[in-house]
């Protein structure tokens, strides 16, 4: 069985299973599932897609480049500032460890801690909606926030890098 996205399955019958199947990622490519002896393909199946959508999700989050930070900054910048915002570029950083984040007013260039590429997306964005506004309040004013909080999700996302161990940037 091969799947569309690159995935090769391999699965492995034990007759010591009985109702558990496990799905585990060898070798690069290739989806080990073990599963119990009693069960057809076409039992498995639905486990199987299951299974294989998980490991997708994995890796299309390793693969978030710079290309799609930018398309996700645009798309925020169109949700959340009227599309009205302009910078130089936006990218993914190794730099800072503790840092989620950082904004350049003057060269307009915006910096993503590559610790977030597999973060939960909805704590990305606010990230992302954090750097912009900078773009046009350097610093944690009141009305910063004021931006901000557009991003309905800004509490939680903010309680969510704490917990990463993020600190704020200032
Ligand atoms: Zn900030």
């Amino acid at each position: 069985m091969s799947a569309d996205d690159g995935f090769q399955v391999r699965i492995i019958r034990s007759k010591k299973r009985r109702k558990t199947i496990s799905g585990k990622l060898v070798e690069g490519n290739v989806v080990e599932i073990r599963a119990p002896a009693s069960m057809s393909d076409e039992e498995l199946r639905p486990f199987i897609e299951r299974i294989l959508k998980g490991f997708r999700r994995d890796r299309g989050k390793e693969k978030l480049s710079d290309e799609d930070l930018e398309e996700r900054t645009k798309r925020l910048n169109k949700k959340y500032f009227g599309g009205k915002l302009r910078w130089s570029s936006v990218r993914w950083s190794t730099r800072q460890d503790k840092i989620f984040g950082s904004c350049t007013p003057d060269s307009r260039t915006i910096r993503i801690s590559y610790r977030l590429a597999k973060a939960p997306t909805w704590v990305l964005d606010y990230v992302i909606v954090h750097e912009l506004a900078h773009l046009l309040e350097p610093n944690h004013s009141k009305r910063f926030w004021g931006l901000v909080n557009r991003y309905p999700l800004t509490e939680r996302a903010r309680g969510y890098l704490i917990a990463l161990g993020f600190i704020d940037e200032e």
